[in-house]
């Protein structure tokens, strides 16, 4: 949880971002088959006036200022922070894809998303995130563990 909290004071102090929203904060199963703790999810909402890219290198820069000392592909992190939507931006190449390749298929993504706006539509799939969520087949959630901060 003060991965969350840390990660959410960095993100708005940042040069050109504000946080404007924040989802509930949610304990989940890890995703993939790597034995490991429970991780903590949520969504923020933030407004900025960096590009796409330019946010990733940011909240890239963000995660090791945080704390982040381990990258392995679905196994355990300190802190991970991902570019779900850039508003209806659609753009792909080796560093940065968005929409975020696997948004539509993690509930554990797409509750706190729907938290903030369950009727924000997906830019590729043309689907509503509460349409998306019903769909996912993901059960990754476990509980609630904090309202919204904002
Ligand atoms: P991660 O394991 O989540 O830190 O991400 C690994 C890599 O995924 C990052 O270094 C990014 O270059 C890449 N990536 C591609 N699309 C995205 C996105 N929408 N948000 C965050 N990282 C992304």
């Amino acid at each position: 949880m003060n991965f969350i909290r840390t990660a959410l004071y960095e993100i708005n102090n940042c040069k050109s971002c504000r946080v404007e929203q924040t989802a509930c904060v949610y304990e989940t199963k890890p995703y993939g088959n790597i034995p490991q703790q429970n991780f903590y999810n949520s969504v923020v909402l933030v407004t900025t006036k960096l590009s796409a890219k330019d946010l990733l290198t940011c909240l890239k820069e963000l995660e090791v200022k945080i704390g982040r000392t381990v990258s392995q592909l679905w196994g355990p992190r300190e802190i991970d922070i991902d570019i779900l939507f850039y508003d209806n931006f659609i753009y792909s190449d080796e560093q940065l894809t968005v929409p975020h390749k696997e948004v539509h298929l993690r509930d554990f993504v797409l509750q706190p998303i729907a938290d903030i706006n369950a009727e924000f539509i997906h830019p590729v799939l043309n689907k509503t995130i509460s349409a998306l969520l019903k769909e996912s087949g993901s059960d990754n959630i476990l509980n609630k563990v904090a309202g919204k901060i904002l």
